[in-house]
């Protein structure tokens, strides 16, 4: 048996039909140089932002189960395309879906983890010497039912893949050129990373640098999985390589900087400082399947015996999370709920900063420096991170990425628009 390698094409990867025939050129050369090819893509272009748009004109509160139904549509249309562009360049390829692989999952919509995948009918496939297209971002339960993985999940089913089949590695191609010290769209002189260890990718990834999903580089740490980020339009490159931190040699204290736009803020004001109350409010939470990011609890005033207690989750769980919070009511006996939605988080991340003091002190002076209030601080070994106001967020990235010395003197290829739906 030749030696498999995943390969996944992004949405701008194959956002149209000529794309498509670039991206078939792609794996053609890969399968030329002796190798298996499975192929994980996308839904084009903005497709699956469309999806979501048809969805919410039809209804405010679409169910979870017919928006997975919905949305694994779209990458439905690019399996097939694709396997006929290989076809029409005379390379043997089928499609198939999650349903047909066997990609097992959760019973959780629109989030759900893999639990298995089934690997025979691909390497059935492989055997025949044809390329196999599959789609990435959803799966099935046990009971048949259509989950997807989350946004951004086709990376996650490409690393997947990759570990089930024991692939020698897993391509993510994108329309950058590889992993930046941030965001090559709000900083073009960010620089690009020639390799990076999966703790400081899944910091950045967590912390909202979406060039990779965060369970993808999970996914790959579990598997040891080499993987890396490259561009589909300059494909001599090789971009950059994700791997074990023992390989690598630290430099600077941080490596990179993110943002994070997608969560809000909740805070429950005078809630009893007893034993069990956090207990309750996050057991409330964890029941409806709500990830909670960055969690305060107030220092205790000893003449009330009540503090306040802020979390930041996911801004598409908020009625959820609402309606938890109003059910324990009685519980925890708070006077007040404030919802703050104009955040941002900001983290810098590297593992160059532990064992080195002064690091955070920096970055909360460069915020001061211009003006910015931080909301909420929280850290772990690699990485600090600030909440502060949704419209200084840009202002934020920029300042830190400069104080912390990674700014290039070239200016970053990005390709594709941002999504203006
Ligand atoms: P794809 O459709 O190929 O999955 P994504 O839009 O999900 O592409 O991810 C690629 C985008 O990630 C880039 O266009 C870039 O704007 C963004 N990005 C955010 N942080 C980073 C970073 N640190 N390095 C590279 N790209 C980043
Ligand atoms: N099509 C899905 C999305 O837009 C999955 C992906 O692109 O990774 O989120
Ligand atoms: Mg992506």
């Amino acid at each position: 048996m030749k030696d498999i390698i995943v390969q996944k094409f992004g949405g701008t990867s194959v956002a149209d039909t000529d794309k498509i025939k670039n991206v078939a050129k792609a794996v053609i050369k890969e399968k030329n140089l002796g190798h298996s090819v499975v192929v994980v893509v996308s839904a084009m272009g903005h497709t699956t932002d469309m999806l979501v748009k048809l969805a919410k004109e039809i209804s405010p509160n679409p169910s979870s189960r017919e928006m997975d139904m919905l949305l694994s549509t779209g990458e439905g249309v690019s399996i097939a395309l694709l396997a006929m562009a290989l076809q029409a360049q005379g390379c043997n390829a089928v499609s198939m879906n999650a349903m047909q692989v066997g990609i097992f999952t959760e019973k959780i919509h629109s989030k759900a983890r893999i639990l298995e995948i089934k690997t025979d009918r691909i390497i059935q496939h492989l055997e025949n010497d044809e390329v196999v297209v599959i789609a990435g971002f959803q799966g099935i339960t046990e009971d048949m039912e259509i989950t997807t993985l989350g946004r951004g999940g086709s990376d996650t089913s490409a690393v997947a893949l990759a570990g089930a089949l024991g692939a020698k590695r897993c391509d993510i191609y994108t329309d950058v050129e590889g992993v930046y010290t941030t965001d090559p769209r709000i900083v073009p002189c960010a620089s690009k990373l020639k390799e990076i260890s999966y703790e400081e990718m899944m910091e950045l990834a967590y912390g909202g640098a979406n060039v990779l999903h965060p369970r993808a580089v999970e996914t790959a740490m579990k598997y040891n999985a080499p993987v890396r980020v490259r561009s589909t339009f300059k494909t001599d490159d090789l971009g950059t390589l994700i791997l074990g931190a023992d390989k690598m040699e630290l430099q600077k204290p941080v490596t990179g900087v993110a943002s994070d736009l997608s969560g809000l803020r909740i805070v429950v004001c005078d809630v009893q400082d007893n034993p069990g109350t956090a207990a309750s409010l996050f057991d409330g939470l964890a029941a409806e399947n709500i990830s909670v990011d960055m969690i305060i609890q107030s220092y205790a005033r000893k003449d009330l015996n009540t503090n306040d207690i802020a979390f930041t989750i996911d801004r598409g769980d908020v009625k959820k999370a609402m309606a938890v919070i109003e059910k324990i009511k009685p519980d925890l006996n708070y006077s007040a709920v404030y919802v703050d939605d104009e955040i941002a988080k900001i983290s810098i991340v590297g593992a160059g900063m532990i064992g080195r003091p002064g690091i955070a002190a920096k970055m909360f002076r460069t915020l001061a420096n211009i003006g910015i209030n931080i909301k909420m601080i929280a850290t772990s070994e690699i990485k600090v991170s600030c909440l502060v106001d949704k419209d200084r967020a840009n202002d934020a990235v920029e300042a830190l990425h400069t104080v912390f010395g990674l700014d290039s003197d070239q200016i970053a290829d990005v390709k594709g628009d941002l999504p203006n739906i």
